[in-house]
Formats: C-alpha cells, sequence, structure tokens
C-alpha cells in the first residue's frame, strides 16, 4: 500500500540536443503520458513514447541505476524492509 514511492520505471528519453538518448528511471508505476518529468537521477526530461528502436539503442543511465541499487540495498533506511 505504501509502496509508490520505491516503485520506479524505465523510460528512455532525448537530452538536450534530441540526439542521445538514455533510458533514466523515474518514479511511479509507469509512464502517465505527461510531458516531462524529473528523473531518479535529478534532471528533468521531456518525455514521448518511445519507439522500439529507442528502448533498443537507449543506453541505461548509470546514475539512475546507481542509486536505485542504493536504495533497495537500504542505505537510508532498513527499518521498513519488506
Ligand atoms: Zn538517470
Amino acid at each position: 500500500m505504501e509502496t509508490t514511492e520505491r516503485q520506479h520505471y524505465w523510460l528512455p528519453v532525448p537530452d538536450r540536443t534530441g540526439f542521445k538518448w538514455h533510458r533514466h528511471a523515474f518514479r511511479g508505476k509507469h509512464w502517465d503520458g505527461r510531458p516531462a518529468d524529473t528523473s531518479v537521477c535529478g534532471f528533468q526530461y521531456p518525455m514521448a513514447k518511445p519507439s522500439e528502436l529507442d528502448w533498443f539503442q537507449a543506453p541505461t543511465c548509470s546514475d539512475c541505476t546507481e542509486l536505485l541499487i542504493a536504495e533497495q540495498s537500504g542505505t537510508g533506511s532498513t527499518a521498513e524492509e519488506e
């Protein structure tokens, strides 16, 4: 019930140049169609429905990955471990 904030999803988004795509993690269950959001690594990105090619070509953001691993390993609090 209270796990909403821990949930995240991955979405390929373009950077400011629009040429390079990276797969960033965002808070929530899934992309709800919003035009922009802040990634787990702390940057705001424009969002659009990615094509299969975007998924295939966009490398995963290492900052998002590190942050999520740190969260899941309980760096902040281990009190509410499931
Ligand atoms: Zn990221």
